[in-house]
């Protein structure tokens, strides 16, 4: 039976990896379908404590993921199909292999938020894509228009960041200022390669019949203006969902599914604990996940100690 199981090897995953492991538990990390969580599709992490000249985000998270191995860390790519936690010892199922914990920090992270559009779905890798770093340098997007939606810190860091590949880079946001950061504002709106349009949504991904991108159907939010926009890919950069379907109905969580920690990491089931993106949709930084990691690993560690106490 294992100690404890951690689930996400995103920060918070990894960070409670090293101090599980630290503290001799042995743990059983999975990776699930992205090892190195959502950062490794990020290109250079510029405020991680530690590294003033910035960290690839892919370097980063081998570099913990080899920490918490040195220590004793299990990691094993698996991804966890259901959970029993009506129980104890709790119950995995493993890439349909049965898995008995004593106790489960959840570090399960956060996906990418869709438009919710039929036609991004039916153009989904064929030009509209939610992550810059791992597809903006394709033969497809290079000299061309390119478009970016959000205004958040995601939205800046993927414009600047295809300003290397596109002709130009449309930034379309709904409202008429960024939510970034002042920093990535700044770099974005000074960037003459940018082009921003305001209060606009994109209501449709062109051109379904092609079977690939050729534009976008923008409509003004305030003048309800309607116009196409030629480009040649569709980022979408909108924020994020929580990975917490498996969990649903057992663990306690908000509307948007965020968990909602009870104290500390503690979730309303006892032994059962949670860090990272997948219950934080306030700071949602790396470095608060890999401190929410340590502290679910620390109220791991003491619940095993009352268990033999
Ligand atoms: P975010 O801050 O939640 O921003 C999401 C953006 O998308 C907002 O501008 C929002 O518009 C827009 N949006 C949401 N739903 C939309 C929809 N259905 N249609 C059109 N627009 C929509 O998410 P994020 O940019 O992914 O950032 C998440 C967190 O990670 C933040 O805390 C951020 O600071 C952090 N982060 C940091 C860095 C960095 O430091 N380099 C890089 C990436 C992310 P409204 O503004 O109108 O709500």
């Amino acid at each position: 039976m294992e100690n404890v199981v951690i689930i996400g090897t995103g920060c918070a995953g990894l960070t409670a990896a090293i101090y599980t492991a630290r503290a001799n538990l042995n743990p059983l990390v999975l990776t699930g379908l992205m090892p190195g969580g959502l950062l490794t599709t990020t290109s250079i992490v510029e405020n991680f404590p530690g590294f003033p000249e910035g960290v690839d985000g892919f370097e980063l998270m081998t570099r913990m993921q080899k920490q918490a191995e040195k220590f004793g860390a299990r990691v094993k790519f698996a991804t966890v199909e259901s959970v029993k936690l009506g129980q104890t010892p709790f119950i995995l199922d493993v890439d349909g292999d049965l898995v008995e914990a004593k106790t489960i920090i959840i570090a399960s992270g956060a996906g990418h938020k869709h438009l919710g559009l039929e036609s991004e779905d039916k153009l989904e890798k064929k030009g509209v894509t939610y992550c810059a770093t791992c597809d903006g340098a394709l033969p497809m997007f290079r000299n061309k228009p390119l478009v970016v939606v959000g205004g958040g810190d995601s939205a800046c860091e993927e414009a600047l960041y295809l300003t290397r590949f596109g002709s130009e880079v449309y930034l379309i946001h709904r409202r008429d200022a960024l939510r970034a950061s002042r920093i990535m504002a700044e770099r974005v709106l000074g960037n003459p390669k940018i082009k921003p349009i305001w209060d606009s949504v994109v209501t449709e991904v062109l051109d379904v019949k092609q079977d690939k991108v050729t534009g976008v159907r923008l409509k003004n939010l305030k003048s309800h203006e309607e116009r196409t926009l030629d480009c040649a890919g569709l980022f979408v950069a909108i924020g994020h969902v929580p990975n917490t379907q498996l969990f649903k109905g057992v663990i306690d969580m908000d509307e948007n599914g965020y968990v909602i920690p009870k104290r500390g990491s503690e979730t309303n089931v006892p032994g059962v604990f949670v860090a990272g993106d997948c219950s934080d949709h306030v700071y949602r930084q790396a470095v608060t996940a890999a401190g929410l990691g340590c502290a679910a690993a620390i109220d791991a560690e003491r619940y095993l100690a009352s268990l033999n106490s």
